[in-house]
């Protein structure tokens, strides 16, 4: 199963988890494992808290100053865009989550984010059920 999402800005933290929620559900699969993955080079998967909005700003933020835009990057010269891979390549591309119950074991302040690091852009997100 699959689903898309729209990012507005070049960077940006989106929450879906209630998307992967509702795959998980109509999954029927009562214990397992969810495997939440993005076919991308410059989007990345994090699992967070989404209680304070500001913290997806600090978490920007701490990331802008580890990964300035640019910085000399080689990879500037043939699509401006290196520091969304380097982002993208530290975060990590997919998040495997237990199900018991049929519900997503995500402790009480986690998330599931997208992160959008070379956005605007429709990105896909793959979510892979394992029954066990
Ligand atoms: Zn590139």
């Amino acid at each position: 199963m699959e689903f898309t999402v729209k990012s507005k800005e070049q960077n940006e933290l989106i929450e879906i988890s209630d998307k992967v929620e509702d795959i998980v559900e109509k999954s029927g699969v009562e214990n397992g494992i969810c495997l939440v993955y993005v076919p991308h080079a410059s989007a990345a998967l994090m699992i967070q808290e989404n209680a304070d909005p500001n913290l997806c700003d600090d978490i920007l933020k701490a990331l802008d100053k580890m990964i300035p835009l640019h910085d000399n990057y080689k990879h500037d010269k043939i699509d401006n865009n290196a520091a969304a891979h380097i982002k993208s390549s530290i975060i990590g591309p997919s998040e495997s989550i237990p199900i018991n119950g049929g519900k997503l074991q995500l402790g009480q302040w986690q998330n599931v984010f997208l992160t959008e690091f070379d956005g605007p852009r429709e990105r896909r997100v793959i979510v892979t059920i394992i029954k066990t």
